[in-house]
């Protein structure tokens, strides 16, 4: 492979529009450490994502309850810029709402009316979003005296003056931009620090955490997840630890991932910051040179560091030499839980690896660990060595083809989980999504072209819809309220379609959340019972939050379809039947806003060009469009409906396809492929997609005759 023109992320540009009142009095927002960890002492405001530095995303206001949440209705509703992955949990202090869309742009919104105060838009390189496995979303701010924190898509750290939205400095979090680097994941105060991570172990980058000043942006501290350069020292006791995991060194050219692109929590007392890390680079164990029993520290773990320092305490690592992308980066949450009749300060996880952990806090100890979904990769947790037992027979697809249970989407992934201390459960957003994984050892990596590293074979899924049908029904959606002392489920609901919402408890006994088919939804925390639910145009995946203004409780929530699952299996989420469309949705009791008409769905494909290439060259444009395009536009072609669906390809489009694959729409989001793909294979996908059009033709005159009396 060829190396390819990189996108230089553009640093200089900015945009602000000022519209109105400054934002929260004088000097904006006087939020800082302490006030976040005495959250419970100032209930109305959510001053963090979490809310508080436990993570939780629990709210003790009790005004919006079991007894009337009925009457709960739309105050207000504000439409965000990009219909793509909204991802953020808003923040509210002191009757501002400060929150994120896609591609990073950052609002400031009067948290009664939903008036825009100010917005900010980073000018994030729109085909930047070719260089991160999961959608452009962001998953909100981080506020401190009178600053407002994002963390840009492109790698930037930006602080913004909380009055007006006027950047005050920006920082680059990215050491080595020659590699795909991305931020998705909120920043979180810790004292006078700003705490950030990145996304990218899919395309071959080196994980860390950065401490910023909050100040300043100059770097505080910095803890690499992998080792690096196996030809100089250790750069820390850590990295020495870690070095002797790893068998070989071909980890470095590779980058070895581990990246901490969601999850980070603090416990005050204790001085320490948490976080999870990610999968290896390549998925493939084999191919990125590793032994069966190589532990690859610390990929796919829970690791604690010192806050002043980032000196390593402690870690845990739930997937040792991982190569089922188990990301550890789910949500942590923190609790003081009774466990064995003492009283141990706890953290919670439930990752994408079916296994539900309890770790003490302190010591990084295991205290339990058992499947919360359905999980084949291995039978149980030996919790006298802290290892799982896993099942190679089962889920060892380094040789050949393996059915794996959870796949890569995970039996959780970045949607928040909650705890409620009233009725001690958690309430996770739950799935059941399977993937065939089969390794290609030969695969020749190159971790500078902006492609993904994996050492998998294309993802793929059956273009037949006789076949596809059951692969369909078989992908699952499941709010879990889970007894996390028992180790037990209490509750259930059911959905038929994965990727619902993060949760929000409260202390009026509820829980709410989004759904991936357009709902927002409360049920009763303590039964499951369903108590409410309104429309939301959108499927929804954000974690909601509550907040108290002038003394109303109002419960806010991003609707707003993207990420993973409707990227790369866009036939398997149709289910969904839900449009893209991003907007922040604030309720209180008895509110009486209307939610604007839904898109519409789109109109009819039009006819496509004639089949010209022979079968061998459509099965070539096949697998060259599942491994180069797929994960965006959708596997065997068929989009979520996030980005175009290419089988609804115009006329005109057709005619100038290798230009568009050539970058001729970079500056909207699609990158130029020249250098990875050439004019041939493009020739070949292009054929690929007129022969799914042509199917797709197919499928609708079939419905449509099935339809006829
Ligand atoms: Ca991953």
């Amino acid at each position: 492979m060829t190396i390819t023109v990189r996108i230089v992320p553009c640093l200089a540009a900015f945009a602000v529009m000022l519209v109105g009142a400054s934002a929260s009095g004088k000097g904006g927002p006087q939020v800082d450490s302490a006030r976040i960890a005495a959250a419970d002492a100032e209930p109305g405001n959510w001053m963090s994502s979490g809310r508080s530095y436990d993570e939780q995303r629990f709210s003790p206001l009790d005004k919006i309850n079991a007894e009337n949440v009925s009457s709960l209705g739309l105050a207000w509703t504000y439409k965000l810029d990009v219909d793509r992955a909204a991802e953020a949990t808003p923040v509210v202090v002191d009757g501002v709402m400060y929150t994120t869309g896609a591609f990073s742009f950052v609002y400031a919104l009067d948290a009664r009316s939903g008036k825009l105060l100010w917005k900010y838009d980073p000018k994030v390189p729109r085909a930047k979003a070719a260089n991160a496995c999961c959608d452009v979303g962001n998953r909100g701010v981080a506020v401190r005296k009178g600053k407002v924190y994002v963390g840009a898509f492109d790698g930037r750290l930006i602080a913004l003056d909380a009055r007006n939205g006027k950047k005050l400095w920006e920082t680059d979090t990215v050491p080595d931009h020659s590699r795909s680097y991305s931020i998705t994941g909120a920043p979180l105060i810790v004292k006078d620090k700003v705490l950030i991570g990145n996304g990218g172990a899919e395309y071959g980058v080196r994980g860390y955490i950065s401490a910023f000043d909050s100040e300043t942006g100059k770097l505080a501290w910095r803890f690499y997840t992998v080792p690096g350069d196996p030809k100089l020292p250790a750069e820390s006791p850590a990295m020495e630890m870690a070095r002797k995991t790893w068998s070989g060194d071909k980890y470095f050219a590779e980058g070895g991932g581990g990246t901490v692109w969601n999850a980070i929590a603090y416990d005050p007392q204790l001085n320490l910051v948490y976080f999870g890390t990610g999968n290896g680079v390549d998925w493939n164990r084999a191919a990125r040179g590793e032994n069966k029993d190589a532990a690859d520290l610390f990929l796919a773990s829970i690791v604690a560091v010192n806050a002043d320092t980032g000196a390593y305490a402690w870690h845990y690592q739930e997937v040792p030499g991982d190569m089922w992308d188990y990301d550890a980066d789910e949500s942590i949450v923190l609790a003081d839980l009774n466990i064995g009749g003492k009283p141990r300060k706890v953290l919670l996880q439930a990752p994408k690896n079916g296994f539900f952990y309890v770790l003490d806090r302190a010591t990084g100890e295991l205290l339990s660990a058992e499947k919360f979904a359905p999980a084949t990769w291995a039978s149980k947790v030996d919790l006298k060595t802290g290892k799982p037992q896993i099942d190679d027979a089962a889920s060892d697809w380094t040789s050949g083809p393996k059915l794996v249970m959870p796949g890569p989407l995970g039996a959780h992934n970045w949607q928040p989980m909650s705890y409620s201390p009233k009725t001690g459960l958690v309430y996770i957003p739950a799935q059941e999504a399977a993937a065939l994984l089969a390794p290609d050892n030969d695969a020749a990596f190159d971790t500078h072209t902006g492609a993904w590293n994996l050492g998998t074979q294309p993802l793929a899924l059956p273009e037949d819809p006789k076949q596809l049908q059951p692969v369909i029904d078989s992908y699952k959606g499941r709010l879990l309220a889970w007894d996390p002392v028992a180790q037990k489920q209490v509750w259930a609901q059911e959905y038929k379609t994965p990727w619902n919402g993060g949760t929000l408890g409260t202390a009026g006994n509820l829980v709410f959340q989004g759904t991936a088919d357009g709902r927002f939804v409360a049920y009763a925390a303590d039964s499951g019972k369903k108590l409410w639910e309104a429309p939301a145009n959108s499927g929804v995946m954000a974690g909601p939050m509550s907040y108290n203004v002038g003394g109303e409780q109002y419960v806010a929530v991003l609707a707003g379809w993207g990420g993973a699952f409707p990227l790369a299996y866009g036939s398997l989420s149709l289910n969904a039947k839900v449009r893209p469309e991003s907007r922040v949705l604030v309720y209180k009791l008895g509110g009486k806003a209307s939610l604007p008409p839904p898109k519409n769905a789109p109109a009819a494909p039009p006819e496509p060009p004639p089949l010209t290439a022979d079968a061998n060259t459509v099965n070539h444009g096949r697998d060259l469009y599942n491994g180069n395009c797929g994960v965006c536009h959708g596997l065997s072609a068929v989009s979520g409906g996030v980005v175009p669906d290419l089988r609804y390809l115009s006329p005109e489009k057709h005619a100038i396809f290798p230009g568009i694959v050539f970058g001729a729409r970079a500056s909207r989001g699609m990158p130029s492929f020249a250098g990875r793909l050439k004019p041939d294979e493009i020739e070949a996908i292009h054929q690929y997609l007129i022969k799914r059009a042509h199917d797709f033709q197919d499928e609708l005159k079939t419905a449509q005759m099935a339809r006829a009396p």
